[in-house]
């Protein structure tokens, strides 16, 4: 009987709403699951998972991608990892000053009395904001 080979890479795919960010071959992802960060390789078990507001790391080859992901779904398959994203930006594309006016903007938001403002929505720009600058410096210093 002919022993199943696992496979080496993984076919990354990760679509929004309105665009196709990413369709790669990688050997590597890291995407925020609710339950936390989940590291992907080859040959992973089938799952689904929630995605929360993170990053989305890659490596193909020697190269790490880096995006910027806010809710949306993982699909795990042994040789492929699809992204179904509500909002996503790659890396490089992400308006620096943009980012920071929202990061004050929720600071600002936060600093008031919790009755007087939607803390869940806060907490989600905030959040959103400074992943966002995390990522945008990533692709900056190619870390
Ligand atoms: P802002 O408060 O600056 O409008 P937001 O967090 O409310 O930002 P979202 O609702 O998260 O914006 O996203 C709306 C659209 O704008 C999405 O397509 C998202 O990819 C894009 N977007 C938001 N902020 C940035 C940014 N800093 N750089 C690039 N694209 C961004």
């Amino acid at each position: 009987m002919a022993i199943p080979t696992l496979p080496t890479a993984l076919t990354l795919e990760i679509v929004t709403p309105d665009r196709s960010l990413v369709r790669e071959e990688v050997q590597e992802v890291q995407v925020p699951a609710v339950e936390g960060y989940m590291g992907i390789l080859p040959g992973h078990t089938p799952l689904l998972a929630t995605l929360q507001v993170g990053e989305i790391t890659y490596r193909k080859g020697t190269e790490q991608g880096h995006l910027h992901v806010a809710f949306g779904f993982v699909e795990v398959l042994p040789d492929r990892v699809t992204v179904l994203a509500q909002i996503a930006e790659r890396a490089d594309d992400i308006d620096v000053s943009r980012a920071e006016a929202a990061r004050k903007r929720a600071e600002e938001r936060l600093a008031k009395p919790a009755l007087e403002i939607d803390f869940e929505r806060a907490r989600v720009a905030m959040m959103k904001s400074l992943i966002r600058l995390q990522v945008a410096t990533r692709a900056r210093t190619r870390a």
